[in-house]
This record gives C-alpha cells, structure tokens and sequence, in this order.
C-alpha cells in the first residue's frame, strides 16, 4: 500500500490530518505513519472531561448524571437528529444552568471516523466512555451485519483514533456477559473462556479481544467492564424487564388483558444500572487498566421477574403447564395474564449466565447496592408513574375530538 504523504503544515493542525486521513478511511491507519507521540503532546487531555458515545442510552445517561454530579464537564455522543432533545437527557438538558452548562450534545456516528476524531480533539476528554452499541440480542439474529458494524468495527473506529490522536485518553469499552454464552463455568470471572451464542455476543467478544490488544500492544489505558444485564426505570421497552413492568402495571388497571413472553426458564443475572455506572467510573479511576466482571452474583428466571413484577401492583401470578402451554394465572380469578409466545423465542440461549464480581470487589471496593426486589419495585413505580401520566394525557385529547 502507497505511503500517504502528509505536509508540515498540515501536521501542525490536527484537523487538516484528520480530514485527510478520513478520507482514505480506516486503510490509512495501517499506511501512514505519524510521529504519535510528538502529536499527542500536543493534545493534552483535560481533566474532569469526559466523553460519552451512547449518551441517550439507559446506561449512558445514568452515567452522564453521576459524571455531572461529580463535577465532570461531559460531551455525549448520539447518533440522533439535532433537532430531537433525547428523553434520557431531557431532564439535563431543561435543568439547572449548573449542570447544563456543563453538558454538550454531539452528534456523530462513532463508524464516521472523521466526524469522531474532531470531537475527540475538539473535547479533548481525560476519560472516553464507550457505551455505543447495537444493543439488543434478538435484533443481532435479524440484524448481524449491522451488529458487527456498530459493536465491532465501530470500537475498532475509536480504539484506532484514540491510539492515533489522544493515546493518553482513559478508555472504557462496555463489554458484555453475553461472550460467555455457553461457558461450561459458572458463576464466570474475568478468567472464564468466552463462548458466544449470538451474532451480538460475538461482535462484543470482538470488541472485548479488541480492547485487550490495544491496551497491550500500544500501552493505551483501555478497560473492559463485563457487564451483566443491568436495568432502571430507563430501560427500552423491547427488554424483557421493562415489557414486564408495563404489563403488570397495565393489566392491573385493566387496560391490557395478557402478557406474553418467550423463554420464561430463561435467567439473567440482573442488576441495577446505576451501581454499575459506578463500577464503570470506579474502574477508569486506577491507574493501570484491567477487566472487571460487573454483575451481581445472583440469577432469577425470567418467570420469577414477573412474579416479582405483578406482586407489585398487588397481583399473585400461579404458573400452571410447561413449555410452550405454561400460563401465569391470576390468584384471585384464575383468569390467564400471561401466556408463552414462541415468537420471542431465540435461535439459541445463553446456559447460565451469573457473574463472580470478587475482583471489582477486592480492587475497587465496589458490591452491588440494589437487590433485585428493589429494582423491580422501581421499574413498576415508575411505569405506574409513566402509564397514569399518558392515560391522563389520553383522555385530555379525548375531551378535544369532536363528538
Ligand atoms: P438480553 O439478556 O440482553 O437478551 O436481555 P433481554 O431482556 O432482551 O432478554 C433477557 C432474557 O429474557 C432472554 O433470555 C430472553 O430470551 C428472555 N425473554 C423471555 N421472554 C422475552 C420477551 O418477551 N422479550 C425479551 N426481550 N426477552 C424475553
């Protein structure tokens, strides 16, 4: 591959190299060389600056809060239209000029690398957190290619910028339980040989490998956080925690009739999303970068979520049947609200996923805050919030149609 020549002048503004580079795409990492060093003392990372891609997130807008709590000025990354204020971030953004001022909204894809490079260099982050992602499993079975673009290539397209352009950057990649997959170990460690069982478990392997080659072959700061399933009243409503907890909410009020569900023997390992942005910064806090597994050490079944939902709102659910014929009936009037759906089914299931989070414990003193029980009353509080605020707002709209 030809050598791409690069002028004086254009070495002197890191803009001009990056438009040039970009333009040759990811090709040019491997066939231009750049003196990195002399260019990134120039390019000094300041400090309680971060960067966040995947900010209007569940996780990266709990961690964009913590960061603004601490005193951080924080640059969030969206892939959204300029002119849509995300929900996760509206709070933020219509806050108090305290913390607004110190919040700023990019718009870029992290796969644009130009794009990406001005921000990093224009921000100039002491700590970039990684959380952009395709992030749903069942849509990596419909949608692998896209999946591979995002959670692959896309931490491929930020671990290269950071090494060309601000190596001294703290780095953390939002890796996932999901590698494990079928792991013959459990509970797994940070030592637990990954074996996927998704087009999304294994693009996150590759990120996760990605990760670890970077920090070791160009001492760049880069940590990987495994991070168990981790919810909040934020969660998208296609997981299964935040389907269950507007169902419950909603057949309580009588205004939906059934919930249904896929695998309900399924088990997750869930925890709140909150404590794990607190593991997450606690990691990019030490100085040598390492992996941690982020997870609760417990695991319940998809069937005992819903238990836990429904009771909530005062409903006692009895399971009747097996497989595809299991019901979830109503205590008082044996009437079924939920029922087995094998359209949520997946090709193929993680065996036992539960994390041994022992190191995070032992090195950044971290441990699980939340129990499961007081995540769900969270998730079914905020829905009953959320629900009792559209029905309101439906039947307002009721009161202007024309009779
Ligand atoms: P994931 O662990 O990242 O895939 O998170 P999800 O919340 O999407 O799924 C957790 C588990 O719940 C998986 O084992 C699913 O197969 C199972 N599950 C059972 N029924 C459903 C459902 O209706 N929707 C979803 N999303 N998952 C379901």
């Amino acid at each position: 591959m030809p050598n791409v020549p690069i002028t004086c002048a254009q070495l002197e503004d890191p803009l001009e190299v990056i438009s040039s580079l970009a333009a040759l795409q990811l090709r040019v990492f491997n066939s231009v060389s750049i003196d990195r060093l002399t260019y990134s003392m120039e390019v000094t990372p300041t400090s309680k600056v971060a960067l966040i891609t995947g900010v209007t997130g569940q996780t990266g807008s709990i961690l964009a809060d913590l960061l603004l709590g601490l005193g951080y000025e924080v640059h969030g990354i969206t892939r959204g239209s300029p002119s849509d204020v995300p929900t996760r971030l509206a709070h933020i953004m219509a806050g108090h000029e305290s913390m607004k001022h110190r919040f700023t909204l990019h718009h870029c894809d992290i796969l644009d690398i130009q794009a990406f490079s001005e921000i990093l260099l224009a921000t100039k982050p002491a700590e970039l957190y990684n959380l952009a992602a395709q992030s749903s499993v069942s849509v990596s079975f419909k949608q692998p290619h896209e999946t591979f673009r995002v959670d692959g290539l896309g931490v491929l397209n930020v671990l290269e910028t950071v090494r060309l352009f601000l190596p001294t950057v703290r780095v953390f990649q939002a890796s996932s339980s999901e590698i494990f997959g079928k792991a013959t170990t459990s509970p797994q460690t940070e030592t637990t040989k990954p074996h996927p069982c998704s087009p999304y478990a294994n693009a996150k392997l590759v990120a996760h490998t990605l990760a670890r080659v970077y920090r070791e072959a160009y001492n760049l700061h880069v940590c990987s956080g495994v991070l168990y399933n981790h919810e909040s009243s934020r969660r998208g409503g296609n997981f299964v925690t935040q389907k269950i907890a507007r169902a419950a909410v909603k057949i309580s009020l009588g205004l939906q009739k059934t919930l249904e569900l896929g695998n309900l023997d399924s088990c997750r390992d869930w925890g709140h999303a909150k404590d794990f942005a607190d593991c997450i910064w606690k990691m990019m806090q030490t100085d040598v970068a390492e992996d941690f597994i982020v997870a609760t050490g417990e695991t319940h079944t998809v069937r005992d979520f819903a238990k836990k939902s429904f009771a909530v709102v005062g409903i006692e659910v009895e399971f009747q049947g097996t497989g595809i014929h299991e019901v979830g009936l109503h205590s008082k009037d044996g009437s079924i609200i939920i029922k087995v759906n094998s359209n949520f089914f997946r090709p193929t299931e993680p065996v036992h996923i539960v994390g041994d989070a022992s190191k995070a414990l032992q090195k950044l003193y971290w441990r699980p805050s939340y129990s499961v029980t007081e995540l769900v009353e969270e998730m079914v509080s905020a829905q009953k919030k959320e629900i009792s605020k559209e029905f309101e707002l439906d039947s307002l709209s009721n009161l202007d149609r024309p009779k």
